[in-house]
Parts: structure tokens; sequence; C-alpha cells
């Protein structure tokens, strides 16, 4: 079998020792790496390359495993900088809500498809979409035909809410369970496995204690991930107080929800004892620093998660709260935003950030043993970052270059499962300026359709 070749690059593997190959190389057959070393030219490794369908020479490049962005909306793509004043409950009911309820079927596809490229090209070679619009059937199935035609490994999380506060997208638990396995019948495994399904509560305020204790059971008997935004807003607590007299991560527990499953979404808005229970459970919080500085949402306790043990993976959230998906720069976020509200520079070093994104992220999607690390046995999931730019040399140290000065448009080639689906920086599947076009003409037509009962929508500075 000829395989593919990254060499003469910096390596950072993210195994258990962060191990860092200054000038190494990663070699692959079908979708598994096969040997990952150092870059010291002899007879083997000529031939090795000679023999390779694709030998890319990464001579001032880091080498890395590909990102895992834990958290995103991808149909957003569609929202983006429509409103940057609002909190989150403002946001939604001004903003996503009725965007989203005017948008059809094909402007998910097309949204979603915007998504996976923007993701693939700031390095996420993984993307757990929470999808919850559910006015078409066709607005899921177009999310998850976007995660085969971008070349991307897509997990969507089909988002459920029975007491939503917009009431056209509310549905029924039993409707909601039906569309779960309809979708698990069609598409886990889909595309060479790169298609999961998993299930996403949207929250603990939009859901009945039913519904969520229905979850629980499906999930635990089909050995589903459960995704769920908790404890996002200090209102969001308060609600639940009222209703059950328990806090967010509280209701969660007392439902059956937290285990090790479970992926907290935010997770901000909470007290020693939830945090005990999350480690208990061995759950995950997946931290989207990016969108909760956007929102005003709050600032997760990422450092004493750490020190507890917590596995905390990172998300971009929607790029309606974002406002981009670039995966890199979640990671400077990240760092600077726990320094700043710890008053505390020693926090997160570069390396960590980068576990983050990758080794945490695989455990998150229970994904350890293929995912997350370039080690041999593994998906061949591998990105290329060019670091010989001004605003990146000269480097001291990779890891601190990758997680403070490169961004999205530093990354060069993206291979999932072995297949390379971004070269020179440009996604090789899709005519990207065609999309864009008509992303952009649909956008302006649902503008101009909303403008006169949202003012949001009217005014174009
Ligand atoms: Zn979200």
């Amino acid at each position: 079998m000829t395989g593919k070749l990254l060499y003469n690059g910096t390596v950072l593997t993210m195994d258990a020792d962060n191990c860092v190959i200054k000038s190494g190389y990663v070699y692959m057959e079908g979708d598994t790496i096969r040997e990952v070393g150092e870059w010291r030219p002899d007879e083997r490794l000529d031939q090795l390359r000679s023999r390779c369908s694709f030998a890319y020479d990464a001579a001032g490049k880091a080498i890395v495993p590909g990102l895992i962005n834990a958290h995103t909306h991808l149909f957003q793509t569609f929202m983006r900088g429509a409103a940057d004043h609002l909190p989150l409950s403002r946001w939604l009911r001004e903003v996503i809500w009725p965007l989203s309820l005017a948008m059809e079927p094909d402007d998910f596809y097309l949204a979603a498809l915007i998504g996976c490229i923007e993701n693939l090209k700031s390095g996420a070679t993984y993307v757990m979409d929470h999808h919850y619009i559910h006015t078409s059937p066709e607005n899921t199935s177009g999310v998850l035909r976007a995660f085969v035609d971008s070349g991307i490994r897509g997990h969507l999380a089909r988002g459920g809410s029975d007491l939503c506060g917009e009431r056209q997208l509310r549905e029924t638990e039993e409707r909601i369970f039906a569309d779960t396995d309809a979708l698990l019948d069609r598409w886990e495994g889909a595309a060479s496995g790169r298609v999961r399904i998993a299930l996403g509560p949207l929250n603990l305020y939009a859901c009945s204690r039913p519904y969520l204790e229905q979850a629980a059971r499906f999930s635990r008997d089909r050995d589903l991930i459960a995704h769920v935004h908790v404890a996002e807003t200090s209102e969001q607590i308060d609600n639940t107080l009222e209703r059950f007299g328990l806090r967010n991560l509280e209701l969660l527990d007392k439902v059956g929800l937290l285990g090790s499953r479970t992926q907290v979404v935010h997770g901000i808005w909470l007290n020693d004892e939830e945090l005990a229970a999350i480690r208990e459970r061995r759950a995950t919080v997946v931290h989207c620093p990016v969108s909760n500085m956007y929102l005003a949402s709050g600032v997760t306790r990422v450092p004493d998660m750490q020190r507890l043990g917590i596995n905390v993976a990172l998300g971009t959230d929607g790029p309606g709260s974002n406002n981009c998906q670039d995966n890199l720069e979640v990671l400077k976020f990240t760092a600077c935003l726990h320094k700043v509200s710890s008053m505390d520079a020693s926090l997160l070093p570069p390396m960590d950030v980068l576990r983050m994104a990758t080794a945490n992220g695989a455990k998150a999607m229970g994904r350890e043993a293929d995912l997350g690390s370039l080690e041999p046995g593994k998906k061949a999931d591998i990105v290329v970052i060019d670091l010989t730019k001004p605003h990146i040399r000269p480097v001291h140290r990779v890891s601190s270059a990758l997680v403070y000065n490169a961004n999205g448009n530093d990354v060069e080639l993206v291979v999932v499962g072995g297949r390379v689906v971004v070269e020179n920086g440009q996604c090789v599947m899709l005519d990207e300026r065609e999309l864009l076009l008509r992303a952009q003409s649909r956008v302006d037509a649902l503008r101009a359709k909303l403008s006169s009962r949202y003012p949001v929508f009217a005014s174009g500075d």
C-alpha cells in the first residue's frame, strides 16, 4: 500500500509525555498513522519517501494532531455579527430564533458547509455540532451532508427542547427520540465512520424533567454522548432553583444525565460541590471562552477544574456568538482569559491549552484510543501550520507560537482519516467562492424579510 508522508517539520505529538520532535515525520497508510519519528534521512526513509503517493516537505512548519472543536452550532454562520450587543436571552429572541425560523432547508446545508470549511481551514478535523432547529427534518440532514461533502469528521448532537421560549422550536419528547433513532439508523458511522450521532437536550431550563429523564435512559441504552448547555448564565441557575429547588448541574445529576459520556457545555456558574460531582462522574466540561466573553456570560472555573483533574475540552461555540470558527484563536483566548481573571500569569501554559484542543477533546468524544495525538495506530487526522511568517517568527517555543501567534490563516494542510482536504490553505473538495456568494445573497434576502419586525436586521452599518 502506498502511503502519505509529512516530513521535515516540528511534530507536536501530544502523546502522554507531550513529546516534541524538532525535525520529524509522520507516515500514514489508508486512514491510519503507521510511523512517527525523527526525520534523519537514511536509505530506508529515502525509499519510504519515494514510494509515497503524497510526500510533503514541512520545513519551518508545525505538524499537530487535528484540533477537536467540541461545541458549535454550524447553522449560525448565517448569524455571525448580526448583533454584537445583546445578552444571551435577548440575543436568542431578537436574532437567533427569528433568523432560524426564516431559514429554509437548503440554507442549513449551505450555512453548515461554510462552517465546516472554516473549521477545517482553522485546524479542526472534528466538530461536535449541537443542532436544535428542527423546523424541517431536512435541516438536520443538511448539516450531516455538509460533514460528508466537506471531508470533516462530524458529530451531530440532535438538539431538543420541549419548553423552548420560542413555541415553533418546541417538540414533543416522542418526536425527539423517534427522530434520533431515525438519524442513528441512517447516519451513525456514515462516510467511513466520519459521521456520528449524539444526544443534545438543549439545556436545563427549556427541557422538562420527564424529557431529561428519558434522555438519560436513551443515552445509557444506546451508549450515546449527551451534550447539554449547562449553567451558562446566572439566570439559568435561578430558573431551575425556582422550578425544582436545584441548581443546573444538580438537576442534570438528579435526572441521571451526568456521567462519563456527558459533555457539560459552558459550565460557568458551578460551585465547589458541583465541580466535585463532575469529577466523580468523570464528565467533560466544554469551555467556549470567546462566546462566554462575547455574551458576557461569565468565566468558567477552568484553573480549578484542572486542579481537580476534570477533563476540559474546547469549543468555538456557534458563529452567532463568536463570531468566527477560528480554532487557533480559541487557544489564545483560553490562556489570556484565565490569566487575567485569576490575576495569575503562570496559569494555562501553551502545552496545557493544546492538550485541551486535542487529547482532551478526543477523551470527551470517547475516542482517546484512536484520536487526539500523533502516534502509530491512531487515525490520520493531521494539521500542518506554517510558522515562517512575520507575525510568528522568530520562534522560541513552537507550542507558544501555536497558541499566541498562529491563527486560522496559517493552516496549510489538513488531513482527515488519511485524506487531504485542505492543501496550500485551500479547501480541495468544494468551490469556496461560489458557496460564499450564494450564502451572502441568501442572508441579504433573509434580512430584507425580517427587517420590518426586528430592528437588528434593518441597520447595515
Ligand atoms: Zn452553544
